[in-house]
């Protein structure tokens, strides 16, 4: 029994006309729906079939009328980006190269653990920053991504491991990381709104404290994250002098370490005893020496921090090495003993160039190829 507004007639809209529901906030899709003379209820039921279920076709939403459906598919369309291709390297880490409808590329890893596992989704196509060790930072920045593009880099992974419904246990895909390409914070305003549909409780569900978003440092963006947001923050640091991340991260030139590290003192989450991650990537010869670990111990006392040593992943024709085995080990060590968690990033994916700051060779080919 269809209620009297939800079977007021208008004629069906061409296929590029209709809304994509996936991206719109939950306020944004009851607008749209209410537009329609549909009430906020019909907008529920089809947030928790699109994010708690996974469907793709109104025509699987069995708990609407048929006739509802049929009016939803003709003003409406549900999202997902393609996928180019799917690849799994020898450790299980999974890539999927996504294209979207202009056709831009992005990539998406998934990064297996004994029990837990992370995706790490793409901002961007492309990315301003060009950071010196970073192969994403060598490809200019195309565009941002939409909050659809960034939410469906999730979805993708979650139809690929077949985890859907949000409460499907065991989950493989526990945590989210945006550490993919792109600087999460030049695109504040879509990262935020994918988010927060990402953490939405009665959709995708995955907690603020599961997510994590990188920065390079935006310091004027970063009292947001923890205030709108409040998910876990990491910095990419990679060097413990003004002189040194000039050279490395260009970014630096624009906001210090100093202004960055007050950013990450007053980060709100910080207090809560939940640590701010700094990301080091190990350069021979570079950042690596004892004295730069003690620096760095010294720069961020007082901080609740852990820090993530990360061996350079090197890609061809990369102006740096990677730190031997024995000046990470040793640099760990000053870091740990000076009270720090200071886990040294196993690379992952290597083989299908999936690791940190490797996302780029497969989209540029794969464009080049289109
Ligand atoms: N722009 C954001 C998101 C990228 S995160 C940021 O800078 O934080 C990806 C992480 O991998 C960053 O810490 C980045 O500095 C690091 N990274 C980039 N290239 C790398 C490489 N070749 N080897 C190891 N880590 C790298």
């Amino acid at each position: 029994m269809a209620t009297i507004v939800d079977s007021v007639a208008e004629p069906p809209l061409e296929e590029a006309e209709r809304t994509d529901l996936v991206g719109l906030s939950r306020a944004e899709m009851t607008a749209a729906f209410a537009a329609l003379g549909l009430s906020p209820f019909r907008a529920k039921q089809v947030w928790h079939w699109i994010y708690h279920h996974g469907v793709r076709e109104f025509s699987a939403m069995s708990t609407l009328a048929r006739d509802l459906r049929r009016r939803l598919d003709e003003r409406f369309v549900i999202s997902r980006p393609q996928v180019a291709s799917e690849q799994t390297a020898a450790d299980r880490t999974r890539k999927w190269l996504v294209s979207f409808s202009d056709r831009n590329l992005a990539e998406a890893v998934h990064i297996p653990e004994e029990d837990r596992g992370a995706v790490c989704l793409s901002s961007q196509v492309g990315c301003t920053l060009t950071c010196r060790f970073c192969h994403t930072g060598k490809q200019r920045l195309v565009r941002n991504l939409t909050p659809a593009e960034i939410v469906g880099q999730f979805m993708v992974a979650r139809d690929s491991y077949g985890e859907w419904p949000s409460s499907h246990e065991p989950r493989r895909l526990t945590h989210i990381v945006m550490m993919g390409m792109g600087e999460p914070l030049y695109n504040y305003d879509n990262v935020a709104q994918a988010l927060r549909i990402i953490m939405d409780e009665e959709g995708i569900n995955v907690s603020r404290r599961r997510i994590t978003l990188s920065t390079a440092g935006v310091v004027p963006e970063i009292p947001r994250v923890g205030a709108e947001l409040g998910v876990q923050l990491a910095i990419s640091l990679h060097a413990v002098t003004d002189e040194l991340r000039d050279r490395i991260v260009p970014l630096n030139r624009k906001y210090p370490i100093a202004e960055l590290l007050d950013a990450c003192r007053a980060y709100p989450a910080a207090r809560n005893s939940r640590r701010i991650t700094f990301e080091y990537v190990m350069l021979r010869g570079v950042n690596d020496s004892p004295a730069d670990a003690r620096e760095l111990t010294r720069l961020i006392r007082g901080i609740p921090a852990k820090i993530n040593l990360i061996p350079f992943n090197p890609w061809p024709g990369a102006p740096f090495e990677c730190s031997g085995n024995r000046a990470i080990a040793a640099f760990a060590e000053i870091v740990n003993r000076a009270g720090y968690s200071s886990p040294v990033r196993t690379p992952r994916g290597r083989d299908i160039l999936a690791a940190c700051g490797q996302l780029r060779t497969a989209s540029e080919r794969e464009r080049r190829r289109a």
